[in-house]
């Protein structure tokens, strides 16, 4: 049995990619979100002593898994 992509913890936000900080791509497995996509919430970040944050989405029910 597969986690779906909705369910799985949040990465940190160094292991996110570009797509998927900006909210573009699904925060668990990098495919593109679509019209189904379930919001994960914010995953903080710094760099350069700047606070970062990046609104995550995952797939949605009918994506990515069962
Ligand atoms: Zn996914």
């Amino acid at each position: 049995m597969t986690t779906p992509c909705r369910d799985q913890p949040l990465p940190a936000f160094a292991e996110l990619t570009a797509a998927q900080a900006r909210g573009h791509a699904c925060v668990s497995c990098g495919t593109l979100i679509g019209p189904g996509a379930v919001y994960r919430g914010v995953v903080f970040g710094h760099e350069g002593g700047l606070l970062l944050d990046a609104d995550v989405w995952a797939c949605g029910p009918s994506e990515g898994g069962p």
